[in-house]
């Protein structure tokens, strides 16, 4: 058994004391907060990933959506897609370990092609990514010749490299509109191509959508009685909801918006309650970062996500397996690059 010496013990304590301080009013799954022991426990680790991370010159990249040990204990940035994507571009370490699904350290790789990019989870999938392949993206594309395919960011690297421009779930209604085709093929959220048809109808934008794929498994569970369960328990309840949710539970919602534009809306609202249907990591961040707010969560766990931990983070920074180091080859990375910088033109 580790027994710390007094040095180590002091070190130790400072760090659990930092992470309560960070974490005190964010729950576990179970519902219980955050306690100090809890926080000793992490700390072993925290302290051990960020020494490791300054001797290998890393950077950690956590999603909102992993778990919130990770996100306040050693992630230098902490957000959505876009948003790490946008982190990755910048970096200049030499290590990017991303704390995510494995769509996602591709993504990293995509827009880093020189430095090494490591994920905890290894193989993590994604009922979305996993949902269509590069070869139905080529058939679609025989079926509709001419028709540009919009991918979601939530897709595979080959998948990515047969289609014309990525988009987020931040900026999918705006880079649709923009697109001058009256048809667009888009992959691989059939939930959101739904909420796509009707966003581009409100704004008065005729286009044919065509979709394939399937859906988040962890957003399709929400229906509109939870919606009304959350009105008829907490009255003055806001409800919010990801557009990767059914339209009519998103009709049923206050707003709609990616977990950052959600981030937002809670942070200009003079509100004090909040249903939040998306992932559990995106109610415990809210917890952390306005707890003068409340915000009910509803079962929104993703297990994809949830495996990544401060124990397999230390792990892969020590000396990654295979399983954990992204590899793709160089004409996907040229392909599917031009999808993720097209995404970055039509965004600003
Ligand atoms: S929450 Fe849904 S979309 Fe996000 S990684 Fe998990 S399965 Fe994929």
């Amino acid at each position: 058994m580790f027994v710390p010496d007094a040095e180590q013990q002091s070190l130790l304590e400072k760090e659990a004391h930092r992470l309560y301080g960070l974490l005190s009013s964010v729950s576990h799954n179970n519902g219980e907060k955050w306690s100090l022991p809890d926080c000793y426990k992490a700390a072993f680790y925290t302290l051990r990933i960020n020494r490791l991370k300054k001797e290998k010159n890393a950077i950690i990249l956590a999603h909102s959506y992993t778990v919130p040990e990770l996100v306040y204990g050693v992630a230098d940035f902490s957000g959505d897609s876009y948003a790490l994507s946008r982190k990755a571009v910048d970096t200049q370490a030499d290590i990017i370990l991303f704390a995510g699904v494995w769509f996602m350290a591709e993504t990293a790789k995509i827009l880093n092609p020189s430095k090494r990019v490591i994920i905890p989870a290894g193989h993590a999938g994604c009922t979305l990514a996993d949902a269509i392949t590069e070869e139905e993206v080529r058939s679609l594309r025989a079926a509709h010749p001419g028709v540009p395919v919009l991918c979601y960011v939530n897709s595979t690297a080959g998948v990515k490299a047969q289609s014309d421009v990525c988009v987020t779930s931040g900026n999918v209604f705006d880079i649709a509109a923009k697109m001058p085709q009256k048809e667009l093929i888009f992959v691989p959220d059939l939930l959101m191509a739904r909420n796509l048809e009707i966003e581009l109808a409100k704004r008065g934008v005729k286009k044919k959508i065509i979709a394939a794929g399937g859906s988040c498994c962890v957003h399709n569970k929400y229906k509109v009685e939870h919606v009304s369960v959350l009105r008829r328990k907490y009255p003055g309840i806001k409800v919010l909801a990801h557009p990767e949710c059914h339209p009519e539970v998103c009709a049923a919602a206050d707003y709609v918006g990616s977990t950052q534009a959600m981030t937002d809306y809670v942070a200009q609202s003079a509100d004090k309650i909040f249903g939040v249907l998306t992932e559990q990591g995106l109610v415990n961040r809210l917890e952390a970062e306005y707890k003068d707010k409340t915000f009910i969560g509803a079962f929104g766990i993703c297990s994809y996500m949830k495996q990544n931990t401060l124990d397999n983070t230390m792990r892969a920074l020590l000396n990654p397996s295979p399983d954990q180091e992204v590899q793709l080859p160089a004409e996907v990375i040229t392909q599917a690059r031009k999808s993720l910088q097209n995404m970055f033109e039509m965004s600003r």
